[in-house]
C-alpha cells in the first residue's frame, strides 16, 4: 500500500526537493501540493492547493510541511485535526507549541515529526555536543545558512542547545565584567552559553560546536553542502508517522 503525501510549500527550496523525493520512491504517492502564490490547479494530474482549509476531508497519510516559521505551527495543528501525520521540516516553533502539538497528537492517535534537522549528521553532531557538554562546559553554537533564511537561530541550534541544556550542569560563561561595545557581540544568550548566526549568500546549512577547556579544545562540525542531504531523513519520516500514534520532537527519535 502506498502512503500517501501533501507537501506544503511545494515550491520552495525544500518542499521541491521532497517533491522529486517522493516521486522518485514507489512507497510514495504524491497526492496534493500546497502553497498560497501557487497558479497552477494541478500538476501532472496532482491538484494544487492555495489555501489549507481547501484540504478538509482530502484523502491522503501524511502532511509534509516545508514552508515558513509563522504559519508552521497552524499548518501542523491543521494537519494532526484532519487526519494527517504531519512530517515537518519548518523551524521555529516554540518548546510551548511543540508541547501543545504534542498533546494534540496523543488525542487525536496520530504520529508525527517536527524536526529542526532531517540530516543524519546534524542528529549525530548534537548527540556529540551534547556529550561532550557533560565534559566541556565552555562551549559556544555558532550556525551559518544562506542569507534568505527568515528565522535565527536555526531550530538545529535551539534543538542542539535544549540538548546540551539537560546533559551539562549549568555554567554563565564569560569574564563578570564582560562587556558588549556593539549590542549583539556576544551572540545570544542560551543557558550560560551563546549562540551565534552567520548569513551568507552561497551557503546551505551548517553548524559548529566550539569547546573550550584548560590547554585544549574541540571543534564539531556539520555542513549540508545540498539540500538532498535532508531528504533520506524526509523519507523516513513519512514511512515512521504513519506506523505511531504520537508526534515526536528530532529525527532521533525515530532511528532505531
Ligand atoms: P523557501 O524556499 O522560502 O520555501 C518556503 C515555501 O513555503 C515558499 O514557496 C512559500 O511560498 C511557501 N509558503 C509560505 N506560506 C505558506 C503556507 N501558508 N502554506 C503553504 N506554503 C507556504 O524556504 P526553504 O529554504 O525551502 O525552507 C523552508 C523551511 O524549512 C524553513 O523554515 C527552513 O528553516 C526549513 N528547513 C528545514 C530543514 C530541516 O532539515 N528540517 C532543512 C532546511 C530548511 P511563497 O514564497 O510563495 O511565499
Amino acid at each position: 500500500m502506498t502512503i500517501k503525501v501533501v507537501i506544503a510549500g511545494f515550491k520552495g527550496k525544500m518542499g521541491s526537493t521532497a517533491v522529486d523525493m517522493v516521486k522518485s520512491d514507489d512507497q510514495l504517492e504524491l497526492a496534493g501540493l500546497l502553497d498560497p502564490f501557487a497558479t497552477e490547479k494541478e500538476i501532472d494530474g496532482v491538484p494544487v492547493f492555495t489555501v489549507k482549509e481547501a484540504l478538509v476531508g482530502f484523502e491522503a497519510d501524511v502532511w509534509v510541511d516545508f514552508t515558513m516559521p509563522k504559519v508552521a505551527y497552524g499548518n501542523t495543528r491543521f494537519a494532526l485535526e484532519n487526519g494527517f501525520a504531519p512530517v515537518v521540516g519548518t523551524t521555529g516553533f516554540t518548546e510551548e507549541q511543540i508541547a501543545e502539538l504534542k498533546a494534540l497528537s496523543s488525542e487525536k492517535q496520530l504520529g508525527g515529526l517536527i524536526a529542526p534537522n532531517f540530516a543524519i549528521g546534524a542528529i549525530l553532531l548534537m548527540e556529540f555536543a551534547t556529550k561532550a557538554s557533560k565534559y566541556f562546559p565552555d562551549l559556544e553554537i555558532i550556525e551559518l545558512h544562506h542569507d534568505k533564511k527568515k528565522d535565527a537561530p536555526s531550530g538545529t541550534a535551539i534543538k542542539t542547545a535544549e540538548l546540551i541544556r539537560e546533559a551539562r550542569a549549568f555554567k554563565k560563561q564569560g569574564a563578570e565584567d564582560e562587556e558588549e561595545l556593539i549590542t549583539g557581540a556576544r551572540g545570544a544568550e542560551f543557558n550560560g552559553f551563546r549562540i551565534h548566526s552567520v548569513r551568507l549568500p552561497g551557503l546551505v546549512a551548517h553548524q559548529e560546536v566550539i569547546f573550550g577547556a584548560q590547554g585544549e579544545g574541540l571543534t564539531l562540525r556539520h555542513d549540508s553542502y545540498d539540500r538532498s542531504s535532508f531528504m533520506s531523513g524526509v523519507n523516513l519520516g513519512i514511512k515512521e508517522v504513519v506506523k505511531r500514534k504520537e508526534l515526536v520532537y528530532g529525527l532521533e527519535n525515530l532511528l532505531s
